[in-house]
């Protein structure tokens, strides 16, 4: 198997929350010898170098280049790396006839009934006492702990004429079917972390589907998974980068965590997080404000999401001439009402770089009778001024806990990627 593609589904299951994908981001940047610089922290950037900056999940990193930034501007890519998801409300848990649940929260807007009748596992964060202080832990149980399930046909007749599931009452996902005296979420996250229940102070714990990603198809040509959306273009994004060595052009990627709940956080593409660090790398290399904005004017953004591939079971969902095939090539979204920020100019700096990796292209906008979903290109494009386009990968049941795109296209897009950061 291609390289690129064993690393990208070793990503996909190494990564079942942001809080998950966030490190792994890291431990990537790392071995490739990106080194972290805080933001409370002074800077001293060396050309050629490689860095990284973390606030909270969110990443970006960027490798300095040799040309002066008021020549080449940055060169950025941007992706975001949550995905819908139900996080769970940790004092919900109760044992009723002997069953254990627990309830959750939706975060985003996931095709909750594909959550249904699923082996999920629990991962995310919490906070241990150490001594005096509280440290924050990433967890993963590792094995499939929770079900959310059906209600049996025989008592919900209708279910298969459309049916909504009341998100507070008929997501309780079961942890257990026996009595026990002690909370027995806690007690597998003590012993997951080897730490005592007392010194477990709070958490953030999301469910997620335990099924691990896979290749499908006769000829082996797609990608099955959850989080594709937008893992997919975060691993193509950062795959691309790793492999820049001393390039002309200063080249950063920027991966956000938020973007599924409008990215209006402290972290996310519509925060102060982006912009601080450019403007850090401008004033740490000497050139003034001024100077800065003009960098900001000459750079240009690659913004990649996921795109909807042409499904033969609906049509009609389609304009037909914007419907692009799976394993088609990389796709440029347009938008007449701008959620995605592609223009004229853009478009064709994309297209030309296809042309450059030797990989087919194509296009999509939306049928005129449905709404456009956004993404974070036209968040940054707005903020910075810097011209944006949208671009992602042919993909199928986006937000559905298991979505399917093609291994060619994430080999293309990577190839187009790394012919732009070079
Ligand atoms: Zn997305």
């Amino acid at each position: 198997m291609n390289k690129k593609i064993v690393d990208f589904l070793n990503f996909l299951n190494d990564s079942p929350t942001a809080i998950q994908a966030s490190n792994e981001i890291i431990i990537r940047l790392e071995e490739s010898g990106f080194k972290e610089l805080k933001e409370e922290e002074q800077w001293s950037l060396q050309d050629g170098d490689k860095y990284y900056v973390c606030r909270d999940t969110s990443v970006v990193a960027f490798t300095l280049g040799s040309n002066n930034l008021l020549d080449t501007g940055y060169k950025i890519g941007a992706a975001h790396i949550d995905s819908p998801s139900l996080k769970i409300k940790p004092e919900s848990i109760k044992t009723e006839n002997s069953i254990t649940s627990i309830s959750v929260e939706v975060y985003g807007s996931p095709i909750i009934s594909s959550w249904i009748d699923r082996s999920l596992g629990i991962a995310g964060r919490v906070a241990v006492k150490e001594e005096d202080n509280l440290k924050i832990l990433r967890v993963n149980l590792k094995q499939p702990v929770a079900v959310i399930p059906n209600a049996a046909l025989h008592l919900n007749r209708e279910i298969n004429k459309g049916f909504e599931y009341n998100r507070q009452t008929h997501l309780k996902a079961i942890l257990q079917s026996k009595e026990s005296d002690k909370n027995p979420l806690m007690e597998a996250l003590s012993a997951e972390l080897g730490v005592a229940i007392d010194d477990i102070f709070g958490s953030e714990l999301f469910l997620y589907d335990f099924e691990p990603a896979e290749l499908c198809g006769l000829d082996q040509s797609l990608i099955m998974s959850a989080r594709l959306d937008n893992l997919g273009m975060t691993h193509s994004i950062l795959s691309a980068i790793l492999e820049v060595e001393n390039p002309e052009s200063t080249c950063i990627a920027a991966l956000f965590d938020n973007e599924e709940i409008g990215s209006e956080t402290r972290q996310g593409a519509d925060s102060s997080f982006l912009e601080n660090i450019l403007e850090r790398i401008a004033i740490t290399k000497g050139y003034s404000r001024e100077e800065y904005l003009r960098i900001l004017s000459k750079s240009f953004l690659i913004s990649g999401d996921m795109a909807h591939s042409y499904h033969p079971s609906y049509p009609e969902k389609y304009d037909p001439s914007y419907a692009p095939a799976m394993n088609g090539g990389p796709v440029i979204k347009w938008n007449a009402n701008y959620n995605y920020a592609t223009n004229l100019e853009s478009s064709q700096r994309f297209k030309r770089l296809c042309e450059m990796a030797e990989v087919p292209c194509q296009t999509y906008i939306i049928r005129s009778d449905l709404l456009c979903g956004s993404t974070v290109g036209h968040i940054i494009s707005s903020r910075l001024g810097i011209p944006v386009v949208d671009v992602g990968n042919p993909l199928w049941a986006m937000h559905s806990v298991r979505e399917t795109v093609g291994v060619q296209d994430h080999i293309n897009m990577i190839k187009v990627l790394e012919v732009y950061y070079q």
